[in-house]
């Protein structure tokens, strides 16, 4: 088992969605990220809080494997994002993004952290990832995460994180606009001769496709009801990469498992607001909803 080290957002949070409001919860991709990838291991966090960010709301962290050295705390406010979802959830609108203390964010990594060997670089500037990157020794996996907002404002900054890790973690739409391929079989192969051995297309309802050499895909949970995908990819980034930081070798099966382990804790995370249905959740509830994923999928070859 190895740890990994995160660095990405910590937010306040506001969500609309068919079924309802939450208004300044806790969320940010880190925080999702984080508390999903300590089902599985160790989590070292790097990112940055207001003077706002009470106690009682850091305790979304305790009691798990989460290693708060590198959560900055300083005067200001915390990064707030809005977010609203349309009837069929199939969009979402961002009403509002406030960086706030992230503005000014240097992330400096505690010499604790220093030689992580599972790194995971959630959504953040391009240039914040690589300095995370230039004070990790020599991590044995790194993943990333990006968005367009990245792939349009700053491509040459993308491109060198690009050329530095081991796997990226995306959406299909995104994974279309990075490689101009509407193809996402020729788009991942096209993404793949940019850096990354091993790509992760999230599809949202549709489930995820991953390619290192032969392709394997998942499809999503189907639910009933869908409460809130807010963090959906986060956390299943959290499920995918702690599982990988749990195994001795990341062989194909591994992979295969690791995007079961990630479905399953995004499945769960969409059935409530916000972060609520990942913080009371139970490893025995994470085991059963893995277990479903297999009869999902399950069949026999004649
Ligand atoms: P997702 O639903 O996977 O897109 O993730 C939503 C989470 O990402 C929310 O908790 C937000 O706080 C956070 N978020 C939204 N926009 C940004 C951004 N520009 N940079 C960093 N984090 C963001």
């Amino acid at each position: 088992m190895h740890p990994i080290l995160t660095v990405g957002s910590v937010a306040f949070d506001s969500i609309k969605t068919p079924f309802g409001e939450a208004s300044r919860v806790v969320g940010g991709a880190a925080t999702y990220f984080s508390v999903a990838a300590s089902f599985f291991t160790d989590v070292r966090l790097v990112a940055v809080v207001g003077d706002d960010f009470t106690a009682e709301q850091m305790r979304v962290f305790s009691g798990r494997r989460i290693d708060l050295t590198g959560l900055q705390r300083v005067p200001g406010e915390t990064f707030r994002w809005k977010g609203e979802y349309s009837v069929d959830f199939n969009s979402r609108e961002t009403i509002y993004t406030h960086l706030n203390v992230f503005d000014q964010f240097r992330p400096v990594l505690p010499e604790s952290y220093r030689s992580t060997p599972f790194v995971f670089l959630a959504n953040i500037h391009p240039a914040l990832q690589l300095e995370v990157l230039d004070q990790v020794h020599a991590p044995r996996f790194v993943a990333a995460d990006t968005m367009n907002y990245w792939i349009e404002g700053t491509p040459g900054e993308l491109r060198k994180v690009l050329g530095r890790v081991d796997a990226l973690v995306i959406n299909d739409e995104e994974a279309r606009e990075l490689s101009g391929e509407s193809n996402l079989v020729k788009a991942a192969r096209a993404i793949q001769r940019m850096g990354p051995a091993l790509l992760v297309i999230k599809r949202g309802e549709h489930g995820v496709l991953v390619t290192r050499d032969r392709f394997f895909a998942v499809p999503a949970m189907p639910l009933e009801e869908v409460v809130d995908p807010t963090g959906a990819g986060d956390t299943f980034a959290g499920g995918f990469m702690g599982f990988l930081a749990s195994a001795v070798e990341i062989t194909d099966t591994v992979v295969a498992r690791a995007v079961i382990a990630g479905s399953a804790l995004a499945s769960l995370s969409v059935e409530d607001f916000g972060l609520d249905q990942l913080l009371r959740l139970t490893s025995g509830e994470l085991h059963d909803r893995f277990a479903a994923f297999k009869r999902l999928t399950h069949f026999d070859a004649l």
